[in-house]
């Protein structure tokens, strides 16, 4: 099979036929076989029998039902472990994404050997009060992976078959499905422009929380990447750190406690010392860095991950 779709959903009833025949449409012209993953993220909506119905029309349609809402990221999971393409592309359910660019996504793909090539919505049919922050939120993302990416939450997405096998996405970290599979080895990540619908049905899922947690998700995720594996190097630096300060504001109040005594003038009291205040906070800082960094320790390393590695060929 050449491309399996994997479309996340939530409440999307009234998109889906005018996508599914779309998506049918431009298949068939190029002659693809073809699979339509439709994951149901507990919608409340009629999307469940839409799809049902779609099924019979179409019989490349394939129908996962989540029992409540799990989100965006559990659902592409879970369609990246049904998809059997070669080439799985992903697109959100709302129309804001072109079926008309399979074609080229599937030759960059498949031709040029592409591991992933993202979407890049240059010019973008959103409120501004999200393509600002957004503009933000994709540089840091940038500095923070070393991957050229103008757009890392583009929904449209495709992906060698062997990507989406070897990534785990999970909580929110659709966002970042580049750098998980730059993490997985996966380095020749490219781009295409995209074009870009508004919302034609529906609302968007997201409300003004997206920009809170996909902050947070990447600092997690620029941490799990670099030290998830050794979290000492991380917590044990910091720690130590604390203890130099530490140590050397407690030197520079005992060097100033012996110089005044040995000029014979009254010694002052540590206390009331700046310098006593830095020690102090240092080195119970430093302390705490350490036994975080001894329990993260404990914590990779009973992980089931921990000898998990993603092995290229073997002869
Ligand atoms: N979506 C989902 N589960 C959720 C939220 C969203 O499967 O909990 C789907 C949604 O139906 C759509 C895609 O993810 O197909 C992108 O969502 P949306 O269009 O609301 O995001 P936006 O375009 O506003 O970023
Ligand atoms: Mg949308």
């Amino acid at each position: 099979m050449d491309i399996s779709v994997v479309v996340p959903l939530y409440n999307e009833d009234e998109s889906l036929p005018e996508l599914l025949a779309w998506i049918d449409r431009i298949m068939q012209k190029h002659s693809f076989t073809y699979e339509a993953i439709l994951v149901d993220d507990g919608s409340k909506d009629n999307s469940w029998d839409i799809i049902n119905q779609l099924q019979t029309t179409y019989p490349a349609v394939r129908g996962i039902k989540f029992r409540r809402n799990y989100g965006k990221s559990a659902a592409l999971f879970c369609g990246f472990e049904a998809a059997k393409g070669d080439v799985v592309i992903t697109m959100d359910a709302d129309l804001q994404d072109s079926p008309d660019e399979i074609p080229e996504l599937y030759r960059m793909v498949k031709e040029e050997n592409y591991d992933i090539v993202s979407g890049w919505k240059q010019k973008r049919y959103d409120p501004i009060t999200k393509t600002i922050p957004s503009k933000f939120f994709n540089r840091t993302a940038r500095a923070v992976s070393g991957i050229r990416l103008h757009d890392f939450n583009c929904g449209l997405k495709a992906y060698n078959c062997k990507v989406v096998k070897s990534i785990e996405v999970y909580g929110e970290m659709h966002r970042y499905i580049p750098i998980l599979a730059k993490e997985a080895g996966f380095t020749r990540i490219g781009e295409k422009i995209v074009q870009h619908q508004e919302r034609k049905y529906g609302v968007t899922k997201f409300g003004l929380s997206r920009f809170v947690n996909g902050f947070l998700d990447l600092l997690s995720i620029s941490f799990m990447t670099r030290f998830g594996k050794k979290p000492m190097h991380f917590f044990g630096l910091l720690g130590s750190l604390m203890f130099v300060i530490g140590f050397l504001s407690s030197a520079w109040i005992g060097f100033q406690k012996i110089y005044s005594m040995s000029k014979g003038e009254m010694a002052p009291l540590v206390t009331d010392s700046p310098y006593f205040f830095i020690a102090l906070a240092t080195m119970v800082i430093g302390t705490q860095l350490f036994l975080t960094g001894f329990i993260a320790e404990l914590v990779s390393r009973s992980s089931s991950e921990r000898n998990t590695y993603q092995i290229e060929k073997e002869i």
